[in-house]
């Protein structure tokens, strides 16, 4: 086990943000979560956390609030002191439909949860890790899905290209900040046993993948926790698969 540091993860109190929490606590973290509305899950996450030996603070904070994004990084960093790696994990899908159904009101809550925020996110945290801002480096992973790349249709094509455009944020933002001490990496995670699917589509879907079934937050949490590693150290601008070979 090492010491490594403080990492601040969004969407921590539920799913494949839960399990990274615990993940990086068992790899030496200290770990601050934030999480939108569930006080309950985001405490189960910081008792996990605490008896794996590491400290925790869950914070609510709204990732498409500029206030509430900085006051996430400032508590943590209060807390537990400042933030070596942020996984840019929180996310919601779009109800089941197609393209010539959308409306203004879904399209811009989806892509301001996940897209606009990724990157309002990342912006706080590299305003903190960048050598040029005074900072130490640190990692960023984006928690991207292999939708990005399969378009999703007649599901949601709204959240695969939302996630399209967290793609773009890995690459661009890592040969922005390369030379400032920040790497930044991504997952692309296919079909992953966590609440936030509609009811029915993992029995439905649960078979499709190549391996035969769909993977576990955890198995999610493995890779999340190797790339905010240092034994990830000589990449950056790549995004991994994660999707059981689909
Ligand atoms: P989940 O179980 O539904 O958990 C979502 C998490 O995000 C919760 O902690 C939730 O907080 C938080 N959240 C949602 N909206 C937020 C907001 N506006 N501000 C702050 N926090 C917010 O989802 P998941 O399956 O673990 O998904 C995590 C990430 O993986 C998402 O980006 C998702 O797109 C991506 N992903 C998931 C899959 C999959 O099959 N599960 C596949 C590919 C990619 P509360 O608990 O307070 O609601």
């Amino acid at each position: 086990m090492t010491d490594s540091g403080v990492v601040l993860v969004t969407g921590g109190s539920r799913g494949i943000g839960a399990a990274a929490a615990i993940a990086l606590a068992s790899d030496g973290w200290d770990v601050g979560i934030g999480y939108r509305t569930r006080d309950d899950e985001a405490a189960r996450v910081v008792e996990a956390v605490e008896k794996l030996g590491r400290r925790a603070i869950a914070v609510q904070a709204d990732v498409v609030e500029t206030e509430d994004i900085e006051r996430l990084f400032d508590s943590v960093t209060t807390a537990l002191g400042p933030i070596a790696a942020l996984i840019n994990n929180a996310g919601v899908v779009s109800p089941a439909g197609r393209v010539d159904q959308y409306d203004v009101a879904r399209l811009d809550n989806v892509f301001r949860i996940n897209a606009i925020s990724a990157f309002l996110v990342a912006g706080a945290a590299v305003r903190r890790m960048s050598t040029q801002y005074g900072g130490s480096g640190g990692v960023i992973v984006n928690v991207s899905s292999r939708a990005a790349v399969l378009g999703s249709a007649g599901e949601y094509v709204d959240y695969a290209a939302s996630k399209a455009a967290v793609d773009a944020l890995t690459t661009g933002l890592a040969n922005e900040v390369a030379k400032e001490g920040i790497r930044i990496l991504g997952v692309r995670p296919g079909l992953i046993e966590t609440d936030i699917h509609e009811p029915g589509r993992l029995d439905r879907l649960g078979t499709t993948p190549p391996l035969g079934r769909p993977g576990t937050p955890e198995e999610v949490a493995e890779l999340i926790t190797f790339l905010a590693s240092d034994r990830s150290s000589y990449m950056t601008g790549t995004t991994i698969d994660v999707s059981g070979g689909r």
